[in-house]
């Protein structure tokens, strides 16, 4: 009775706790106040001079300069939350944040979704490109490039424009630019400020940037449609801009006297009516359904081809792992344990980003195309499990077995063939079938790399529309019939290997 008690309690305080974890990673706001309150801020620092990180792991640049001193000048505190760029606009529309200090463009279209402050700095698209590249000189001349661009940016943008070129996205700017510094595309458009610094700075040694301005564009800071902050963080702009804060921050992080700044934007604000009429759920699920099928092809694609290779290698790798030699059993042993125990998205870094700079740096020009990256790293990682699995389903089959087809006349290879190997088979195939759909589902990571497979096709939607909900609920439901329709296919292989045919299952 005692003991039943007590468990009860313990259920009580189980519960309890975890209410109480939940509690306290929601927030709730309790509508519009002005001073003293602390604002949510979302940033990337990945884009310096606007907002980077020190060694120390501190934010600092113009942005946050900035967006510190409007706080101080309208009496709000901010809290910093770091985020993808390409999630900022979904995150300020469901409100989890209060405002983005971002390095982000004033435009029409993200104006029918949020509303930005007054103009904060002036900005445009540049063309950067390798010292050695003599062909690019201009907009027309990246006709039938690689371009390289960061997702959902005004760079982005742009390079839909260029005739015949292939755009590859990627996730931020750095990564973008390394993508050119390997070799991997032939130009990246980005911000002029930002491409100019890293040049400065000695991080993006072998660049250049070419030609002028493609485009002319002006910072804001955006915030949800109706937002009660926008009015405070506009007259904290005001104040900075007037008293002169604004022109020390622009020349402690540029060295020279700011631009003249038009007082209103550009592009008026709009409202949030035509944003709720734009489509409705399934109607945008249904258009982006075209674009979403050839990405599962790809990540189709993509499974079959790493499965295939990784089941090779790793079959070869199982059975080594087997073999009476230590040392080569230690070496299958040694493979397994680093690629088993590294994270695969680092796998896919290492391979697409980091071998070509290492190569490089040894005076070779090499660059990976990203199929071969992306099936490489998938193969390799996939190889490390399917040993294992090859490994335990052979070991799995009593060795009686092996002695009686021996001393029936069998050589060492035809017991594997036709006694050992038909039986592990089976019993490999479940979690062989369990190691397809990890497989496909971590396709999804060389999404990284810019590979358009399913979830990237998803993201580049998003993109555009900022209807985060309705398009990774879609491309949920793709993986989820996928990945059904694999599991289906290999229980039908199970029970056709099965001796014993049973009927359920
Ligand atoms: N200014 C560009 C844009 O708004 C890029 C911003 C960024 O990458 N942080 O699209």
């Amino acid at each position: 009775m005692a003991g039943l008690t007590g468990i009860r309690w313990l259920r009580q305080l189980v519960l309890g706790l975890s209410c109480l974890l939940l509690l306290s990673t929601c927030s709730f706001s309790n509508g519009p106040t002005a001073g003293g309150k602390t604002l949510t801020i979302a940033t990337e620092p990945t884009y310096p001079p606007f907002e980077f990180q020190s060694a120390t792991g501190e934010l600092q640049g113009f942005d946050i300069d900035l967006m510190n001193a409007i706080a101080q000048s309208a009496g709000f505190q901010v809290k910093y939350q770091r985020m993808p760029f390409d999630g900022m606009i979904p995150a300020l529309q469901a409100q989890t944040v209060d405002a983005a200090v971002a390095a982000m463009t004033i435009t029409a279209q993200r104006a029918k979704t949020i509303s930005f402050s007054r103009p904060y700095f002036k900005s445009g698209v540049a063309i950067a490109t390798r010292i050695d590249n003599q062909n690019i000189t201009n907009f027309d001349s990246l006709k039938n490039k690689i371009i390289g661009v960061q997702i959902g940016t005004t760079g982005a943008q742009k390079a839909q424009n260029i005739p015949g070129a292939e755009v590859r996205t990627f996730n931020d700017s750095p990564l973008t630019l390394q993508a050119l510094l390997n070799g991997n595309v032939d130009a990246v458009l980005n911000d002029q400020v930002v491409i100019l610094y890293g040049i400065k700075s000695g991080n993006l040694k072998g660049l250049k940037v070419v030609s002028s301005l493609l485009t002319e564009e002006f910072y804001g800071i955006p915030t949800p449609k109706g937002s009660p902050y926008l009015q405070t963080i506009n007259q904290g702009l005001a104040t900075v801009l007037k008293n002169g804060t604004y022109s020390q921050i622009y020349q402690k992080w540029f060295g020279i006297q700011p631009p003249q700044l038009p007082e209103k934007s550009p592009i008026e604000n709009q409202t949030s009516e035509g944003v709720s009429e734009l489509l409705t759920s399934l109607g945008i699920i249904w258009k982006s359904l075209p674009v979403l099928l050839g990405g599962a092809l790809i990540t189709l694609q993509l499974t079959v081809l790493s499965v295939l290779l990784g089941t090779l290698a790793g079959s070869l790798i199982g059975i080594v792992r087997l073999h009476p030699a230590p040392f080569l059993r230690s070496c299958a042993r040694g493979y397994v344990e680093f690629f088993r125990g590294t994270p695969l998205l680092v796998q896919i870094f290492m391979i697409y980003f980091g071998l070509p700079a290492v190569v490089q740096s040894f005076g070779f020009t090499f660059s990976l195309n990203r199929l071969a990256a992306a099936v490489i790293a998938l193969s390799l990682n996939s190889a490390a499990y399917i040993a294992e699995i090859v490994r335990g389903g052979i070991q799995s089959i009593e060795p009686g077995q092996a002695e009686a087809a021996q001393s029936l006349g069998l050589s060492s290879v035809q017991t594997m063939r036709y006694v050992i190997f038909p039986q592990a088979l089976r019993r490999m195939l479940p979690p062989l079938g369990n190691q397809f759909i990890s497989l496909l589902k971590d396709t999804s990571l060389v999404a990284v790399i810019g590979f358009e497979e399913l979830f990237r096709k998803g993201q580049l939607i998003v993109a555009q529309n900022y209807r985060s909900f309705e398009i990774y609920a879609a491309v949920a439901l793709v993986y989820l019939f996928l990945t059904l329709l694999s599991s289906q296919a290999f229980s039908r292989w199970e029970r056709s290997l099965n001796p014993v045919k049973e009927k359920r299952n």
